[in-house]
């Protein structure tokens, strides 16, 4: 399976319409007005194949993974199982064993601090990371440079929102031993030159991951030819269930680490003398997982790639050109995050209104955005704003709901005037 179709189909049209049809939620009303659900990325919307798939996991297929002979372990194993096999095509890995389940992003990115970082770590080294990341990719590092007496690095960002790509450059000095970017920022948008960026990194031989939790649910995705060391993707983000997710690695650097935390199933022998491990990425993955989780979230990847990503970030291109306009000829909206290569995410505050005050009006009017920091504290010391206000868009929504958006920001704005 691959997230890019071929050329061939790719000529074929959507009816996206029909798409949206897949999503229950969305027929659901709020406050008594149809819902416009615009916080994609805080979390997808589930299509019924996803429901599907987990509500079947538990009718009939509930068992745990790995541990019995009898057929509904095999049957749980087998799905479980699938849902690397899926995610292994989704992200262009070269194996599936190069792929470790895990609860999202944020334990991806801790696997790694832990697993590999931590032990290359020493005084005076340096973590390098950009000013537009999310707390997931800067906390891990920081928690480790207090135990090691290592510093957080940060390149810079112009007001527009994209990354300033000769000084991140400039910043991989000798004692710069990771770097760590968002592929695609939660909050601005923004789609950073990850390619050119692993390309520094690997010329100096320091190891890049990837956070591409806002990546995986809109790019077509290659990870092989990113050439990055490490890829970490949240499943609830891409229309998969929550507690579901998936790090990449380099299958050498899996082999090299030691487990990040012990239990059952990532074991090969236990005494009281010692351990020995199984092989990556299963020792990894210590105790039970979501395997109804996982179940659905290779129902997800099924579902993204038969739609095709290519054309899924096609559509959603349309709709942030749809929706930018529009929401620029509000007087007194500003959008943070201007970036030509940029993710249907419009971050803006309007002069004098609050974030919270709009996102809760807004949702009076059916209208879901989020408003706060988006769990990028220092990207909003950047701007020097508390919090915005962002409507994050997907495939799934309509030009229809962009105007109910815009009319709905004219009333709000109407009523705190
Ligand atoms: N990175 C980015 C860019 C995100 O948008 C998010 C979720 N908001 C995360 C990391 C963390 O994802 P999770 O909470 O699912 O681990």
């Amino acid at each position: 399976m691959s997230a890019a179709l071929p050329a061939s189909m790719r000529a074929v049209p959507i009816d996206w319409a029909k798409v949206r049809d897949d999503f229950p939620i969305l027929r659901r009303k709020v406050h008594g007005k149809p819902l416009v659900y615009l916080d994609s990325a805080n979390t997808s919307q589930k299509p019924r194949q996803v429901i599907e798939a987990v509500d079947e996991f538990y009718r009939e297929h509930n068992a745990n993974v790995s541990r019995a002979v009898h057929q509904l372990s095999e049957e749980a194993t087998a799905l479980y199982e699938g849902a690397r096999t899926a995610m292994a095509g989704f992200l262009g890995a070269g194996h599936r064993d190069e792929i470790v389940l895990t609860s999202g992003t944020t334990m991806a990115t801790n696997l790694v601090a832990y697993s590999f970082l931590l032990p290359r770590l020493k005084p005076g080294d340096a973590v390098l990371v950009t000013a537009m990341e999310h707390h997931a990719d800067i906390v891990p590092w920081q928690l480790l440079c207090k135990l090691t007496g290592a510093h957080l690095k940060v390149a810079p960002i112009r007001e527009s929102g994209e990354l300033i790509v000769e000084k991140f450059v400039a910043a991989l000095t000798p004692e710069v031993k990771f770097a760590g970017v968002v592929h695609v920022s939660n909050v601005l948008g923004t789609i950073n030159p990850v390619k050119e960026l692993a390309r520094e990194c690997r010329r100096r031989g320091i190891p890049l991951l990837v956070d591409g939790s806002q990546a995986a649910p809109h790019l077509p995705l290659d990870v092989k030819s990113l050439g990055c060391d490490f890829y970490c993707v949240t499943g609830h983000k891409m229309c998969g269930p929550t507690g579901t997710g998936a790090l990449w690695a380099r299958r050498e650097l899996l082999d090299a680490m030691p487990p990040f935390f012990g239990g059952g199933e990532m074991i090969r022998t236990v005494s009281f003398e010692g351990t020995t491990f199984a092989d990556a990425p299963r020792k990894f993955e210590a105790g039970t997982p979501n395997i109804a989780g996982f179940a659905g979230l290779a129902a997800a990847v099924e579902y993204l790639s038969g739609i095709g990503m290519d054309r899924i970030a096609a559509r959603e291109r349309e709709l942030l050109d749809y929706a930018t306009p529009r929401l620029l000829a509000v007087r007194g909206l500003r959008i943070f995050g201007t970036a030509p290569e940029k993710a249907a995410v419009i971050s803006f505050l309007i002069d004098g209104v609050h974030a919270h005050d709009l996102a809760t009006l807004l949702d009076h009017e059916g209208v879901a955005v989020r408003s706060g920091h988006h769990c990028a504290h220092p990207l909003m010391q950047f701007y020097g704003v508390a919090a915005t206000c962002r409507a994050s868009l997907a495939f799934y929504n309509t030009e229809a709901e962009i105007d109910a958006f815009v009319d709905a920001i004219g009333r709000v704005r109407k009523l705190l005037a």
